[in-house]
């Protein structure tokens, strides 16, 4: 047995060596052969129009020191206080786990939840209305906004109404949609979209916004933080008294309840529906909760890891309008329950488990690849590691897969997700699915044949001098892996021939 161990223990020895052997070589038959056949850098072949963009901005970003100081300073807060948030908990990882059963029974049972939200939520006069995409619920929307004569309407913070671009389609038409989270409404006055799913400010420092409060509003341009809130929150308030409608997102609905639960810290959301006649809330349809019970683990959750906090400032339920004996709030309540995507990420038991998610924020803060690029390089509604699973598939695998490949697949964001979703598998799942689809193009599909051909022939790969491979592996990796990192030089012996001067000596 012992030596049946050693024995084996040798034979990994040498598969790892010859591993490490492929490796090396893998890029000397690589370049080699795409120089000698193809004269061009298969990085920059098969490109698309998005991807081309999401390099260059990622390319400015990484060098902007200013921009990494600003996040490094907000993601080492953030991290401070989910330390303290997760405190809470006296068995985390069980909370964790239990978050995650629920999420995948209620992702499981999707219809039969979204049956009984709609009985419930229309048996106390709410209207639900369905959208397969952003065109049908922007038409909803407008639909709703032409019978009441809306010229003005007041939304609270919602990653949804971004994805629908329902500002830019509001303002098409003539009607102003301000923005009442002071974060929002910070990003709105620059004209700029949210950078992070939670913080959608989170790259400007407090100096940033005084001066563009004193560009945009023309107050002194030295304004504390404190002062800035008072001149947003006077700017907001009369809005809130003059617009019609009222819009809102909602962190989850719960079918039981027939409700929308929504999470806030500035209690905007809750005038914006308190206060317009009607109240619309776009949903998606992955947001689900079964039952209010489970609202007990979901919303400390989503304070914890989302900012820190133990439970968010303002809870809140919407179950429909205003009641015969209730004094507050709106006449009619819409749901549009949105689709845009989602089922593609539910027919695909492969990518199925990000609509577990609670948009916490937290994969986003634990990426290195988000960390020095920032929000807006992705190019999408949902930035970070889980943007860069879910994107693909509800905008188009050929436009976005590219994002799938801007990962270090560290797994940080797997490990810090509070419900445990295997982002980074599924990162991976989409690099696969965009292979399988032929997405890749054809020089690269050549490349790789052409390197295996290579990899499965050892006399070939021992074929080129050490003055080839430099050369090669120089030029063809120049502006590529070779850009920002120092030369390599290649040894004059082969790994070949250095494993058997190796065995030589030993024996
Ligand atoms: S994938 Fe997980 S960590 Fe990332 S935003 Fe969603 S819930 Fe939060």
């Amino acid at each position: 047995m012992f030596i049946n161990d050693a024995l084996c223990e040798k034979h990994k020895n040498i598969k790892y060596l010859s591993l490490f052997s492929h490796s090396v070589l893998f890029n000397i038959v690589f370049g080699f052969i795409l120089k000698t056949f193809m004269a061009e850098r298969v990085y920059l072949l098969s490109m698309n129009q998005q991807q081309s963009i999401f390099l260059a901005k990622s390319e400015v970003k990484t060098h902007d020191l200013e921009h990494k100081r600003k996040i490094s300073w907000n993601i080492q807060k953030y991290n401070a206080s989910v330390l303290k948030g997760k405190e809470q908990f006296a068995e985390l990882e069980l909370a964790r786990k239990k978050a995650k059963n629920i999420k995948w029974k209620a992702i499981e049972e999707l219809d039969r939840h979204l049956e009984v939200f709609e009985k419930n939520f229309t048996a106390k006069g709410g209207k639900l209305l369905w959208a397969n995409d952003a065109e049908e619920a922007q038409q909803h929307i407008i639909k709703i906004c032409t019978e009441k004569n809306t010229t003005q309407i007041v939304k609270s913070k919602s990653m949804v109404t971004e994805e629908i671009h329902l500002n830019e389609f509001l303002e098409a038409h003539g009607i102003e949609s301000v923005e009442t989270d002071l974060g929002e409404y910070i990003q709105q006055l620059d004209g700029e979209a949210p950078y992070h799913i939670v913080t959608p400010a989170m790259h400007k420092s407090k100096e940033d916004v005084a001066k563009l409060f004193h560009e945009k509003l023309g107050t002194p341009s030295n304004l504390s933080p404190t002062q800035l809130t008072l001149v947003a929150r006077e700017k907001l308030r009369s809005k809130y008294q003059t617009a019609q409608i009222g819009i809102t997102g909602a962190n989850f609905w719960i079918a039981d309840a027939g409700a929308i639960s929504v999470t806030e810290n500035e209690g905007n959301a809750r005038l914006t529906t308190a206060l317009p006649k009607v109240h619309i809330a776009i949903v998606g349809i992955e947001k689900v909760l079964p039952s209010i019970k489970d609202l007990n683990l979901f919303l400390p959750l989503l304070a914890t890891f989302g900012t820190g906090q133990k439970v968010t400032s303002y809870n809140t339920l919407f179950s429909g309008p205003k009641q015969k004996n209730e004094q507050d709030g709106p006449d009619e309540m819409y749901v549009i329950m949105l689709d845009n995507g989602r089922t593609n990420l539910l027919a695909d038991i492969s990518v199925r488990e990000s609509m577990y998610c609670i948009r916490c924020g937290s994969c986003l803060n634990a990426c290195p690849i988000y960390k020095n690029i920032g929000g807006h390089a992705y190019g999408a509604t949902y930035s970070g590691p889980i943007g860069a699973v879910i994107t693909p598939h509800m905008k188009g695998m050929e436009e976005y897969k590219h994002l799938s490949y801007a990962s270090s697949l560290c797994g940080n964001c797997t490990e810090v997700c509070p419900l445990k979703i295997n982002i980074h598998s599924m990162l991976l799942a989409n690099r696969q699915a965009s292979v399988n689809a032929g997405l890749n193009g054809f020089q690269e599909n050549m490349g790789w044949a052409l390197w295996q051909k290579g990899m499965m022939n050892r006399k070939l790969i021992g074929l080129a001098g050490q003055g080839i491979k430099n050369k090669v592996f120089h030029s063809v990796f120049s502006k590529s892996w070779a850009n920002r990192r120092e030369e390599i030089q290649f040894p004059k012996q082969t790994f070949q021939q250095l494993f058997a001067e190796r065995n030589k000596k030993e024996s």
